[in-house]
């Protein structure tokens, strides 16, 4: 699971991509993001005028590059340092309520974007689409737990959602959980911290529907593990539904203790393929009309092509595009800007090109040594080797260019970034250059 740091900076990849050297050094390298608050993500600027110069300037840019990493957030709330202390006071007083709220009533906080009518049906999913549906329409009578595994980004968690708000709007006073496998874990070893062990049971066994989410994650855990088996058997006993998500098969999930593994089994297990062309263009076309996108249908249809491993990306690559032809102002995105946001993903997706790959080949055309080239010498001879190395991992990897800083012997991203945009910027005028770099590039490709 990406850690929020680790999202944020992938937030600040995007938007090194997406506007220019300048705007990125003032407005949106100086950002600290803070937390993600009630599905909106909170981000302190340096000063109150870089906040209205940013939310004038790159707001639709940001949100759309922090929705593509940050799955359920739908805003950003741009703070100034004055309005820092007494926001967090707010959320920690909601969180305090929220808390008590969800001790007593069971409050779940289940995301309404996800539901069965904007869930896409083809060959890879439709079973498990049949399965979720009867659970909802009948929960605790068929197939008790449901258990779904598969791949990453394929619609799991969706689908626990959708279940969540079918049973929501259908039978009013059910109560129901959803967690991750990580919160159920954080939950229980608090209630043991805080003695309030009894508190906990009575939150997860007295509901009507549990769903835990990753449950893959409960490996090696085995107080969670033990708990668990308990609050299954407590809920199972009197038919009240679970259901489980997970990136494997039961049996494929290690350090699992075998009394779970079979009542894991004990139910219905379905699994959920990767999407085949037909089902993942209806799914672009699906978010196109939620989002209201406007898109010529040929990107769709060379987007489906191309990202054929996760809707996740698929999704993310369609807002790439989007968000590109926003940003030079079209008001209809076309395959230009559609073959600029997939020319670094289809490279990089090519097997064994690494960073060292690079930097080897790069050494052997201007015959200088890998110690140099990420050492501190500032000669011109190892300089230039240097930047158009940089330049050409930036170009064909899709890496974060603080990991690039650090494969060069711990420099600042920001280093990375000026590197990168003298070069591109060097190519337009200097003939010779841009060959080189062409045949850098063909040489790379050769070797992979
Ligand atoms: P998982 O939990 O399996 O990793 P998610 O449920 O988070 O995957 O799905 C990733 C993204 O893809 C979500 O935005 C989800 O809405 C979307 N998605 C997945 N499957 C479908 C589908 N069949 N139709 C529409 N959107 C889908
Ligand atoms: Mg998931």
């Amino acid at each position: 699971m990406d850690s929020f740091l680790t999202r944020w900076n992938e937030v600040l990849k995007d938007m090194g991509n997406l506007v220019t050297a300048v705007s990125y050094d003032l407005y949106i390298e100086t950002l600290e993001p803070i937390k993600v608050d009630n599905n909106k993500l909170v981000v302190l600027a340096s000063t109150s005028t870089n906040k209205k110069q940013l939310l004038r300037l790159h707001k639709e840019k940001l949100l759309s590059a922090i929705k593509n990493h940050f799955e359920n957030v739908e805003d950003v709330i741009v703070l100034e340092p004055s309005e820092k202390e007494a926001f967090l006071e707010d959320i920690k007083q909601a969180e305090e309520t929220i808390e008590t709220n969800q001790m007593l009533n069971e409050k779940t906080i289940l995301n309404k974007k996800y539901t069965f009518d904007n869930f896409v049906v083809g060959q890879s999913n439709k079973i498990v689409y049949s399965a979720a549906l009867n659970v909802a329409e009948n929960p605790g009578k068929n197939f008790n737990p449901l258990f779904i595994y598969g791949g990453v980004g394929l619609g799991k968690t969706h689908l626990l959602h959708a279940i969540g708000n079918y049973v929501t709007k259908n039978n009013k006073d059910f109560k129901i959980i959803y967690v991750t496998c990580e919160q159920f874990m954080n939950d229980f070893t608090k209630s043991i911290r805080e003695k309030t062990t009894e508190a906990f049971r009575h939150k997860y066994r007295e509901v009507d529907l549990l769903m835990i989410d990753d449950i893959q994650f409960i490996s090696n855990k085995t107080g969670t593990q033990e708990e668990f088996f308990h609050t299954f058997n407590d809920l199972h006993q009197f038919n009240k539904q679970i259901i489980l998500a997970s990136d494997k098969h039961p049996r494929n999930i290690d350090a699992l203790e075998e009394r779970l593994r079979s009542r894991f089994s004990g139910g219905l297990i379905q699994d959920i393929q990767k999407p085949d062309f037909e089902t993942r263009l209806a799914i672009l076309q699906k978010k196109v009309e939620i989002e209201n996108y406007s898109v010529e249908s040929n990107v769709l249809e060379f987007l489906a092509e191309k990202i054929d491993t996760n809707i996740r990306e698929l999704e993310g690559s369609l807002n790439k595009v989007v968000s590109l032809s926003i940003l030079i102002g079209k008001n209809k995105a076309t395959m230009f800007e559609a073959e600029e946001a997939l020319k670094d993903i289809a490279i990089s997706q090519a097997q064994n090109l690494s960073v060292d790959k690079i930097m080897e080949v790069v050494c052997k055309y201007y015959n200088v040594k890998k110690a140099d080239l990420i050492g501190k010498k500032k000669n011109k001879e190892i300089v230039d080797p240097r930047q158009i190395c940089i330049y050409l991992i930036t170009e064909l990897m899709d890496i974060p260019l603080m990991t690039i800083g650090n494969a060069f012997g711990g420099r600042d991203h920001t280093t990375i970034m000026h590197a990168r945009d003298k070069i591109a910027q060097n190519i337009k005028t200097n003939k010779s250059l841009k060959v080189n770099i062409e045949d850098l590039i063909a040489m790379i490709k050769s070797d992979i």
